[in-house]
């Protein structure tokens, strides 16, 4: 088959920024998406959405090792550079920059500058897993100062990571719109994740399960339930019935991801279980 090559690959910050700042002479609006690559459809429909605002997408593949923890999947994270590429370039993507360890933290990354959220870092996730959002805002703010985009796109599959880049880029000021997508799903309703493939096919199976407890929660307050703690607990023992080894199952307000009183209106019930080797995320938003 041929394709359309008119995407550059570029790895190194000199290089990177030498055609950006062509680009911008030219006044092109310039929309990046941040990923770790393994792409799939929820990668891609953040591509559709820079691609609908702006005249330039730039896309990173690169696996932060600042963001994983001692135990965590860095070294087996999955890595598929060639089949990744070859999507982006369908999509009509015209800047992907991968660079290497070496190029983002060249004296290592344990004593680079970081970037810290707390506000919204000490819980869900972050009460899991220590570092992670320091080491994803670091990044993202680095890769912002890099390419300066005009907007950036995330998904709002990891909700917790978007609140924190919104208030990252509002409290250090910086000139970029963050656009959160909505949440890619398989048709069992599971939301695609680059994980998703340590699954087994029993558990893939199974996995769906996750967005199908969240749902009925939202159904429950849409119908009127405001017991909050009840229907955490019921989350938590529905998950672990079904073989899920639950970490946190949360009703929280949309803007300060705490948990929602009788007062909030704007919700997100927010959830991560493991499922065999497999960390998953997933959330549904409601207003009520
Ligand atoms: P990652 O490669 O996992 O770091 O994700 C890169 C970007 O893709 C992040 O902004 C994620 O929120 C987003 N993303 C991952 N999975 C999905 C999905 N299923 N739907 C929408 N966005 C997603």
């Amino acid at each position: 088959m041929t394709m359309e090559t008119s995407m550059k690959t570029v790895g190194t910050i000199a290089d990177v920024q030498d055609v950006l700042s062509t680009v911008r002479t030219q006044g092109k609006k310039v929309g990046f998406v941040p990923t770790m690559g393994n792409l799939h459809d929820g990668h891609l429909s953040l591509v559709r959405e820079a691609k609908k605002r702006c005249d330039y997408v730039v896309v990173s593949i690169y696996v932060n090792q600042l963001q994983f923890g001692p135990n965590e999947d860095y070294d087996s994270y999955p890595r598929t550079f060639e089949e990744d590429q070859e999507l982006l370039v369908q999509e009509g993507v015209d800047l992907l920059f991968t660079p290497t360890s070496h190029e983002i933290y060249p004296e290592g990354a344990e004593h680079h500058t970081v970037v810290r959220v707390d506000a919204l870092d000490g819980m869900h996730c972050g009460s899991s897993r220590p570092g992670f959002f320091t080491g994803i805002a670091t990044i993202v703010c680095k890769l912002f100062n890099i390419l300066r985009p005009d907007v950036a796109v995330f998904g709002e599959k990891d909700f917790q990571q978007l609140a924190i880049i919104r208030k990252m880029v509002e409290d250090l000021c910086m000139p970029i719109e963050v656009v959160g997508a909505p949440i890619a799903r398989a048709d069992s309703g599971l939301a695609l994740s680059s994980r998703n493939g340590y699954l087994t096919a029993d558990e893939r199976n199974a996995a769906a399960l996750l967005y199908q407890v969240i749902s009925e929660a939202r159904e429950q307050i849409l119908a009127g339930e405001r017991n909050y703690d009840a229907i955490h607990r019921d989350g938590f023992v529905k998950l672990a019935r079904a073989g899920f080894k639950p970490d946190y199952f949360n009703i929280v307000d949309r803007h300060t991801l705490q948990p929602a009183t009788l007062k909030d209106d704007k919700l997100v019930i927010l959830a991560a279980a493991m499922l065999g080797r497999a960390r998953l995320i997933d959330n549904v938003q409601l207003d009520i």
